[in-house]
Order: structure tokens, then sequence, then C-alpha cells
């Protein structure tokens, strides 16, 4: 039986120390508890822990459990969307990660236009260059977050990544460091209606490296929940 409580404690203090050794405050790190094929009950368990937001990677099961617990949570979707299940987050997602086209940018500002909401958004990136992966090539995010900028019912807040699948999480620092770098580049050029506030990146095998390069925001499932089977 896995225990979610001692997992959690686990999981915050590799964070908080990875935040210091880096000279940061541990508490600009947020923990989002990645609840994909996890039951009501245990994500319960994980709120009633203090963890309150929560990350998702399919729209549909995002919107079923939000079904089941409500808008108490703050609700991330962090797995890639189609344009035509955008409807199904809109009036439900605090934060969407995973925008990777101009096709999906335009349809969640259309969508949030029509519910009367502004949509926190974060671009995702192909960091390492991966076929099997998606997200914008890091060359041309600055053009991308230009284009975007444009569209009234977004707020870019930042950059995400799910990087390479690794044996040994100190092979993803560089490509951390290099989220990092675009992030700051960006920030500078102080483009209109974008905040570079927030670098979402690390996952259950690397976040304490993630962290130690800058993360603001750790997605972990397996760390807290133990493997999905
Ligand atoms: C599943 C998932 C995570 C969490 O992965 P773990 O290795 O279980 O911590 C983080 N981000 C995304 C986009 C995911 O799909």
């Amino acid at each position: 039986m896995n225990n979610i409580e001692e997992n959690l404690a686990r999981v915050r203090s590799n964070i908080d120390a990875a935040a210091r050794r880096s000279g940061r405050n541990p508490a600009e790190v947020k923990l989002i508890g990645v609840t994909k094929t996890i039951d009501v009950e245990r994500i319960r368990t994980l709120l009633s822990l203090g963890v309150n937001s929560l990350g998702e990677n399919k729209p549909q099961e995002l919107a079923e459990k939000y079904a089941a617990l409500g808008n108490g949570p703050e609700w991330h979707l962090i797995g890639h969307l189609q344009t035509n299940k955008v409807r199904l987050i809109i009036d439900k997602a605090a934060m969407i990660h995973s925008v990777d086209s101009l096709r999906l940018a335009g349809e969640i500002n259309r969508r949030a236009a029509a519910v009367g909401r502004v949509m926190d958004i974060l671009v995702e990136l192909n960091i390492a260059a991966e076929p099997s992966k998606h997200g914008i090539p890091p060359d041309k995010t600055l053009s991308f977050v230009e284009e975007i900028s444009e569209l009234e019912n977004l707020r870019i807040r930042g950059l995400m990544c799910v990087a390479p699948n690794v044996d040994e999480p100190e092979k993803n620092r560089i490509f951390f460091a290099k989220m990092r770098e675009i992030f700051i580049d960006i920030k500078n050029k102080c483009v209109h209606n974008i905040d570079m506030l927030d670098l979402s990146m690390g996952m259950t095998n690397d976040y304490e490296i993630a962290v130690e390069e800058g993360a603001t925001i750790a997605r972990i499932g397996t760390g807290i929940f133990g493997s999905r089977v």
C-alpha cells in the first residue's frame, strides 16, 4: 500500500532542499499533484494534505474529476490539447500548460471570450527536439509568443516542457537550463501581454534538477501516488 502522506512529505522536502541549493525561496515553487488515472478518493486525500493544485493530462478526465470535486482545487491541463476538446475545460481549468500551436491558441482565446474569461496559459516547448513530443521548437518560441500575445483572452504566463525520459536525471539539466535561458530572454523583451512568471518543468524522475535550474512549477504524480501501473 502506498502512503500518500509520506510520499508527499518526501517530495516537499526534496523540493525545498533543491530550491535552497540554488539560492531560491522554496515558497517560489508550486507543486502540482498529477492525478491522471488516480481515483477521486485518493485525490481527496491529497487535497486534505494541503496540495490544492491538480494536474490532468486529458480534458475529458479533468472534466469528470471537476464534476466530482468542484472548483475548490485549482485544475491544470498539462497534457496535449486538441482544439476540439478545448470546450470541455474552458470554464474549469485555471491554467493550460500545453499551448503548442497558433490554431490551439486561437481556439482557447475564442472559447475564453465566449465564456467571459481570460485563460492563463503556458507555451509548451519541445526542448530536446524529440520527434515523439509536442511543443514549439526552442528557436521559434519568441516569434510564437509574439504572435499569440495579440489574443486578448489569453494571458501568457510562461513556458512548460516535458523533458526526455532518461535513466539519469542529471542528463536533463542542460534542457532545463535552456528553458530558463529562453524564459529570461523573452522576459527581457517585455512584450505586451506576456508575463514570464512561470517555468513548469520537472516530473517525478527529474524535479530536483528542474527546481535547481529554476522551475516555479513541478508536476509530480508517481512520486506522490506511486506507479500508475
Ligand atoms: C504524467 C505527467 C506528469 C507526471 O509524471 P510523473 O512521472 O508521474 O511524476 C507530469 N507532466 C505531464 C505532462 C504528465 O503527463
